[in-house]
C-alpha cells in the first residue's frame, strides 16, 4: 500500500509543530525557574559543562574520578534546590510527546504509531474534501430513472463499478466511464473512493482541468524543490488508485496530452489503478487526444459507456 507524500508531509509539519510547541513550552517553563532561583541556572550550566570537561579530560589525560565527583555534587545540590522549590527531581526533564519514538515520528522499526496516526487523520481529513461534491455511496445510488437497454447497461456498469471496489486489495484495474454529463459517473467514481480509501489505499481524485494545471505550472512556471504542485505530481503517479475525472473538459496543448499520457502509461507500468471518465465517445479519443492514449484506454481498460441524457435534468422533469 503506497503512503501518500502529500499527506505523510502534512502528517509530518504537524508532528514538527507539535515537537516545537513541546520545546518552546518546557523553554519558557525552564526560564521562569531559572528567574524564581538563579542558583539552578548556575547548576545547569556547571553540569552542562560536565561533559566538556569529561572530554578534554580524555584527550589530555585529567582527572575523571575528580570529575565524576564535582558532576555527582552538582546532581545531588541540583535535586535539593528543586526539592526546596517544591519540585520533583525530573520536574526540568523534557518530556516527549510520545515516548516510543522522541517525536521524531521514526523508531528503527519504520514509522511510528503517533505518525501514524497524524498521517491516518490527514488521509480522511483528504477524503472527506475529496468526497465534498456530495456524499455518493453505491447505496444511494439510484437506478430508478432507467429503462430498457439504458437500464441494463446502467445495472451492469453499477456491478462492474461496485466489484471493482470490493476486490480493490486482490486485484486492482483501471475503469474507463465513458459518456454524457449527469449520467453518474463520478457518483460511482466517489462510491468506489470510499470503499477503496477505508480499506486503507491512498486514492487520489482529481479534475482534469485541476491535473492539466498542475502540469502546465510545473512546465512553465519555477518552482521550488518543495512545492505543493510538485507534490501533486508526485502523489497522481504513485497513489494506489487514481480519480481522473471530466477527461475533455479540459483545455488541451501539446504539454497536457503527453501529461495524460504519460500519467496513464507509467501507472499502467507500475500496475496502480486508475480511472479516467470522460464525455468523450471512446471513438473519439484517438482524435481529440492521440492514437496512443486511445490505444491504453481502450486496450487496457474496462470501458463502461454510460448511455442517456443528463439525468439531473430528468430528476428535475420528475420532480
Ligand atoms: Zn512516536
Amino acid at each position: 500500500m503506497a503512503l501518500d507524500g502529500k499527506i505523510l508531509h502534512r502528517a509530518r509539519e504537524r508532528l514538527a509543530e507539535s515537537r516545537r510547541g513541546r520545546e518552546l513550552r518546557f523553554a519558557s517553563r525552564r526560564d521562569e525557574l531559572y528567574i524564581k532561583n538563579p542558583r539552578l541556572y548556575e547548576l545547569d550550566r556547571e553540569i552542562s559543562l560536565a561533559f566538556v570537561n569529561v572530554a578534554k579530560a580524555l584527550l589530555r589525560g585529567g582527572n575523571l574520578e575528580e570529575i565524576e565527583a564535582e558532576n555527582l555534587r552538582l546532581q545531588d545540590e541540583r535535586k535539593a534546590v528543586l526539592r526546596k522549590m517544591g519540585l520533583a527531581p525530573d520536574a526540568l526533564d523534557e518530556v516527549p510527546n510520545c515516548p516510543i519514538c522522541g517525536d521524531r515520528g521514526y523508531t528503527s522499526d519504520g514509522m511510528c504509531v503517533c505518525l501514524n496516526r497524524l498521517y491516518k487523520e490527514e488521509q480522511s481529513k483528504e477524503l472527506s474534501k475529496l468526497l465534498k461534491l456530495g456524499t455518493q455511496t453505491f447505496k444511494n445510488f439510484s437506478l430508478n430513472y432507467y429503462s430498457g437497454k439504458e437500464l441494463a447497461e446502467m445495472q451492469r456498469n453499477f456491478r462492474m463499478c461496485k466489484r471493482f471496489a470490493e476486490k480493490f486489495s486482490e486485484k486492482p484495474g483501471n475503469i474507463l466511464m465513458s459518456g454524457n454529463p449527469g449520467l453518474g459517473k463520478t457518483h460511482l467514481s466517489c462510491a468506489i473512493a470510499r470503499v477503496v480509501s477505508d480499506a486503507g489505499f491512498s486514492v487520489v481524485y482529481e479534475t482534469a482541468i485541476a491535473f492539466c494545471v498542475v502540469f502546465d505550472k510545473i512546465k512553465f512556471q519555477r518552482l521550488n524543490q518543495d512545492d505543493e504542485l510538485l507534490r501533486d505530481a508526485e502523489r497522481y503517479a504513485s497513489c494506489d488508485l487514481l480519480i481522473l475525472d471530466d477527461l475533455g473538459t479540459e483545455m488541451r496543448t501539446a504539454n497536457t496530452i503527453s501529461a495524460v499520457y504519460d500519467i496513464i502509461n507509467t501507472r499502467l507500468v507500475s500496475g496502480l489503478s486508475t480511472i479516467v471518465n470522460t464525455n468523450l465517445a471512446p471513438e473519439e479519443i484517438g482524435a481529440e487526444y492521440s492514437p496512443q492514449i486511445a490505444s491504453r484506454l481502450l486496450g487496457e481498460y474496462n470501458v463502461l459507456e454510460f448511455a442517456g441524457s443528463d439525468m439531473r435534468s430528468r430528476i428535475k422533469q420528475i420532480g
